[in-house]
């Protein structure tokens, strides 16, 4: 699927439209979700243009993939969720009800969670 330069998450990467932000470094931006399933809910969105993991992990540089990855263990920490425990989720695609088409990962946090189930 080609990016869309026009979706919501490039626009708040743009600063067009806000978000209630939580961290940014060189590679990754994160903030609150705007409709928050737990307690804690952030959404963790690499600063480049990708679509899901198949471009990301086609495409990216190393750096970008490990900024990536590491956001997502400091926002976790930095919510102080990283002792209790958390979840991190990314929907890919269709089948995964991916809504937003710019790759990004969710944490889930702030009580306990149900299993996983598909
Ligand atoms: O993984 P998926 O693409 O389905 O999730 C997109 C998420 O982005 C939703 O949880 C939605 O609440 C969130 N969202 C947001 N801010 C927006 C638009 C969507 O936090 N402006």
């Amino acid at each position: 699927m080609a990016y869309d330069p026009n979706n919501v998450f490039a626009k708040i990467l743009r600063g067009e439209i806000p978000c209630n932000k939580v961290y940014e470094d060189e590679h990754a931006l994160a903030f609150h979700d705007i409709n928050p399933q737990t307690p804690t809910h952030i959404l963790v969105v690499p600063k480049g243009a990708y679509v899901n993991w198949t471009d990301f992990s086609e495409t990216a540089s190393d750096a970008e993939i490990a900024g990536f990855v590491r956001a997502i263990a400091t926002v976790a920490k930095q919510a102080g969720v990283a002792e209790d425990g958390y979840r991190v989720l990314s929907n890919a695609g269709v089948n995964a009800n991916q809504e937003v088409a710019h790759l990004h990962a969710h944490i889930f946090a702030g009580r306990k969670l149900g299993r996983m189930v598909p």
